[in-house]
C-alpha cells in the first residue's frame, strides 16, 4: 500500500507488515513520518528540530 507525502504529496510505499507506530521515510523529499493508521492508511509528519 501506499500513502500520500505530507510534505510533498508524493505516494511512499509502505510495506505490507508496517505496524502503527512505525516511522518511514519519503524516498523522494527524506521527510520522516510514523503511520497513524493502517486501515486507511494514514501517517503523520515527524517535524526535525533543527
Ligand atoms: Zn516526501
Amino acid at each position: 500500500m501506499t500513502v500520500k507525502c505530507p510534505d510533498c504529496q508524493k505516494e511512499v510505499l509502505v510495506s505490507g507488515d508496517a505496524e502503527v507506530g512505525e516511522i518511514i521515510e519519503c524516498e523522494n523529499c527524506g521527510a520522516e513520518m510514523e503511520i497513524v493508521s493502517l486501515d486507511p492508511p494514514r501517517v503523520l509528519l515527524i517535524e526535525e528540530e533543527k
